[in-house]
């Protein structure tokens, strides 16, 4: 640091020292520079028993904790803010802040503080960072979800200039708890729905990209977002960085990756290796995401169907917490990855749908393979924090009962000839892990086994003589000052005499202020040397007790140096067998996904679906997994419902069914459970229903008619036609369209128009297969006009004035759409609804005021199909009334010369 200019800490920009000013202290010098050093972090500084956080770190923790914000000496004449965590505590409240998406950096004492003072009263303890927490790098348990995975997400963009490849986009992930590393392309339009699949932890992005004009918004939409400096992002350097990391000469290996992959690859391992001070927790090689190798869904859509959690943002009741019925953590985490990301390739599918037809059809196997895996821990997590040293006892312990339950899996699987692919490879990658290893482990750890190695206690006694002699000192010793206690409780004649521990003191003599005296008077005090007077307590040592205390702590130091060491070879151990034992993690997990999704299948009758490439779309029997399963728990039935949409014979285009029926009839329901069917069906799973047959989709839409939006401020129905506008400029051929009650959120005329008009763009230009529910009957006229539109109507019958929802749905339109009878079930004041089938039929006597049949209404003059359509310009449009109001004939020479002045003057946007 340059001497002459002090760095001014955050907060301080403007601060100048005043006269007199003191300089800072140094400690607060050795504060400066390490908070320096990592600008964008909080720093966690280590005092004592305390993490303080100085400066405006402290103003900003203080708010985010909700805990005091003190002061502490002053710098540049000012007040320091200063809060504090205690140590003991710090888990919890990072937690919290990395959960904000703060990132914190631990700096630690490197030394005793006696240390330090022996180098002069005025020295500070060493301290240095030691790692870096962000929300994208955890390793803890503590810190994680067990169930989800955590991701380190960075992405690339193409440098403008290379005009044929600008707006393009490299992802690369990687969860660093797991060692899962991803790579993908995508272009600007699908970048948001990959991210919303990934939900990453953190997204490091360059500068430039961080500030990109287009972008920057929708960054500060995600949690957390970390510009970093343009080397990271360096082309030029980032094969070698890729290569280096994994210890390759060249990353040829990882198979041809673009440039652009390169980039944020390399970025994304760059930034693992900063935050973690340089070690390489171990990852997989890169694999790369074929584009539109899974189904495109975007985030509105997930959101609306549910998929990981419900819109109260619950895991419980989402379709991920129906259909989990994993027992290990690897295996929901791997469920779920599956659920974000379903599959489009017909022979994917089918070999993850073949390994749970062997589990459907074996219970005994699958009951087995169920309880074995239930036993296993897991191995993936500890073994990340063992590579990154962050391991503990109880993640050797893991290590060597997961490598056993593997091998004991293997064994069991092994006898199968009939397996099929992905059992078979899930067989050999569980073999992969030297048996020897977990011997070693399971002959090396205690039974019981303490949380932290620095406890102790972690080798079985047996192990290692050494150990064992250094052990039995220490603890003979500890028998010797029991004695002593005896001999010296008679010695002084003061029965309540205590020898205590502390860190301070070490062993000492302790009695109540009563007998103080006593021990200080001839002759006691030949024996017992004062050291400390408390309020109620005086202390002593002797010199008896100093030879044993010595002896015991070099007996204790030389056990726990024997543990430590212990420790880090068998930690060597597991790290040089990495690759292994993640192969067999992942196996694991694959095991548990296929026995528990055959589970859900024999349970609760799910049906293998039929998947191809065609573009059919047929569900007989079709239920919705959730609300089967929410019913059921009530003790009601589901009632099942079919569904065609496939494309006529010879047309490339799939039907569209029109839903109609009142309220509360289950329009939503049945339009959602075909849309998470089809998830189903392309994530490997089976399905809800008697029979199904799915040509893949490529891109899923599901939007709802005036859906609340108030977190992002937004007015309902503009988001209800932002979201529609996204889906009729995007969706395909192969695309299934969800739309339920589009146009609900405006006036009737206006919605019904709206609503109009989108179905026949669906059917003449987007050409996907469809579900669109809605209470406008007018609509159901279409179906006579496009041939691939046809009506459906939710069942109700009338019974005794009130309506019955059959929750069938059948051909046809619905007859009315029962407002009044549903208002009445809702508990509406008898008077109320009196007066209001009054007014209805009043109402419907009247010739209504506006379009009079829909029949009128031109087909398709809106567009022509497929051309773009160009937003207009209100300047342009004014200026071209401006033209047209002109009338040249009657003008003067001059006054056809101001006109142009006029116009001239306009198109400068001043109106004169
Ligand atoms: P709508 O969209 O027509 O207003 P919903 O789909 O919201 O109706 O359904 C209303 C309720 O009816 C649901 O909460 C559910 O409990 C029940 N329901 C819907 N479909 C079915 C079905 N097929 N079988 C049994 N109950 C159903
Ligand atoms: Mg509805």
């Amino acid at each position: 640091m340059d001497a002459t200019t002090p760095l001014v800490p955050p907060g301080f920009e403007s601060g100048q020292p005043p006269d007199g000013a003191a300089r800072p202290t140094p400690v607060m010098e050795q504060f400066i520079e390490i908070k320096a050093a990592n600008p964008d972090c909080l720093l966690f500084y280590r005092m004592g028993d305390f993490y303080e956080l100085f400066f405006e770190d402290a103003e900003i923790a203080a708010r985010a904790l909700g805990i005091v914000l003190t002061k502490r000496g002053k710098h540049l004449g000012r007040d320091i803010p200063m809060c504090g965590v205690p140590v003991h505590r710090s888990d919890e409240y990072l937690h919290r802040l990395i959960a904000l998406g703060h990132r914190v950096a631990v700096c630690e004492q490197l030394e005793d503080p006696a240390e330090a003072k022996k180098r002069g009263a005025k020295s500070v303890v060493r301290r240095d960072v030691i790692r870096l927490v962000t929300p994208g790098t955890l390793t803890e348990d503590t810190l994680l979800d067990a169930r989800r995975n955590n991701y380190l997400l960075a992405i690339a963009r193409t440098r403008s200039s290379a005009t044929q490849e600008a707006g393009r986009f490299a992802l690369a992930w990687i969860d660093i708890s797991t060692g899962e590393f991803r790579i993908a392309e995508c272009d600007q339009a699908a970048l948001a729905a990959e991210i919303a699949r990934l939900e990453p932890g953190e997204v490091v992005v360059s500068d430039a990209l961080y500030d990109d004009q287009e972008l920057a918004p929708y960054w500060r939409t995600l949690p957390a977002v970390q510009p970093l400096t343009r080397d990271v992002f360096d082309g030029a350097t980032a094969e070698r960085r890729l290569a280096s990391y994994f210890g390759v000469l060249s990353t040829d290996a990882f198979g041809v990756l673009t440039r652009l992959e390169l980039n944020a690859a390399a970025a994304c391992v760059t930034y693992v290796e900063r935050t973690q001070l340089g070690k390489r927790p171990p990852l997989s090689p890169p694999t790369r995401e074929a584009q539109g190798a899974t189904l495109a869904i975007d985030q509105a859509t997930r959101i609306n169907l549910e998929l990981m959690r419900t819109l109260a943002g619950e895991r419980r009741g989402s379709l991920l917490a129906t259909v989990d019925r994993t027992v290990t953590s690897a295996g929901s985490r791997l469920l779920a990855q599956r659920l974000a990301a379903p599959l489009t390739d017909p022979a994917t599918i089918a070999r993850r749908q073949d390994a749970v037809a062997m589990m459907v059809n074996d219970p005994g196997l699958r009951g087995d393979l169920r309880e074995r895996l239930s036993a296993a821990p897991d191995l993936a997590r500890a073994l990340s924090r063992l590579v990154v040293d962050r391991g503990g006892p109880r993640d050797l312990a893991a290590i060597r009962d997961g490598i056993a339950a593997a091998l004991g899996l293997a064994d069991q699987l092994a006898t199968r000839q009939d397996a099929p692919a992905e059992i078979i490879e899930a067989v050999s990658a569980l073999r992969q892990p030297d048996p020897a290893i977990a011997a070693e482990l399971g002959a090396a750890l205690a039974d019981e086994l303490p949380l932290l190695k620095r406890d102790g206690g972690l080798v079985r006694a047996g192990y290692d003589a050494a150990l064992d002699e250094a052990r039995a000192l220490r603890d003979e010793s500890r028998r010797v000052i029991a004695a002593l206690q005896a001999n010296y409780a008679e010695l002084s004649g003061v029965r309540s005499l205590k020898i205590r521990h502390n860190n301070v003191l070490g062993y000492f003599v302790e009695v109540t202020a009563q007998h103080g005296d006593r021990l200080l008077e001839t002759p006691l005090n030949a024996t017992f040397i004062h050291r400390q007077t408390l309020a109620g307590q005086v202390r002593f040592t002797t010199t008896e007790l100093g030879a044993l205390e010595a002896k015991i702590a070099s007996a204790a130091d030389r056990a726990l140096g024997i543990e430590l060491d212990t420790f880090t070879r068998l930690a060597g151990l597991v790290t040089a067998a990495a690759a292994a034992i993640k192969a067999a993690a992942e196996a694991l997990a694959a095991l548990d996904v296929a026995s528990a999704l055959a589970h859900l299948a024999v349970t609760h009758n799910y049906v293998r679906p039929e998947v191809d490439n065609t573009l059919a779309f047929v569900i007989e029997g079709g239920r919705h997994p959730v609300v089967e399963q929410a019913l059921a728990a009530d003790g009601g039935p589901f009632v099942a419902n079919d569904c065609d949409l496939s494309a006529p014979a010879q047309n490339k285009s799939g039907r569209i069914s029109l839903l109609t029926g009142p309220n509360m009839a289950g329009k939503s329901t049945y339009l959602r459970q075909n849309a998470l069917i089809a998830i189903l069906a392309q994530m490997g799973s089976f399905v809800p229903a008697r029979r199904a047959c799915i040509g893949v989709v490529d891109r899923l839409f599901s939007r709802v008619g005036a859906a609340d939006d108030l977190a992002r401020g937004r007015s309902t129905f503009m988001v209800e036609m932002v979201e529609t506008a996204a889906i009729l400029n995007q969706a395909g051929a192969r695309s299934l369209v969800i739309l339920d009650e589009i146009g609900r959120g405006t006036a009737t005329f206006d919605g019904l128009s709206i609503a109009w008009a989108t179905i026949e763009h669906l059917h003449e230009n987007n050409g996907c297969r469809a579900l669109f529910a809605t209470h406008y009957h007018e609509l159901t006229a279409l179906s006579a006009r496009l041939p691939r539109l046809f009506n459906a109507a939710m069942r109700v019958k009338e019974w005794q004035g009130d309506v019955v929802f059959l929750h069938e749905v059948v051909a046809g339109a619905a007859d009315r759409s029962y407002g009044i009878a549903v208002a009445k079930l809702a508990g509406l004041p008898a008077s109320v609804i009196e007066r209001a089938k009054l007014v209805l039929t009043k109402l419907e006597s009247q010739d209504r005021t506006s379009p009079r049949g829909f029949e009128d209404l031109p087909l398709f003059a809106a567009a022509a199909p497929g051309a773009p359509r160009v937003l207009q310009d209100p300047a342009a449009e004014a200026l071209k009334a401006k033209l047209a109001a002109l009338e040249p004939d009657e003008m003067s020479p001059r006054e056809a010369l101001e006109a142009l002045y006029a116009l001239k003057a306009a198109t400068k946007g001043k109106d004169p």
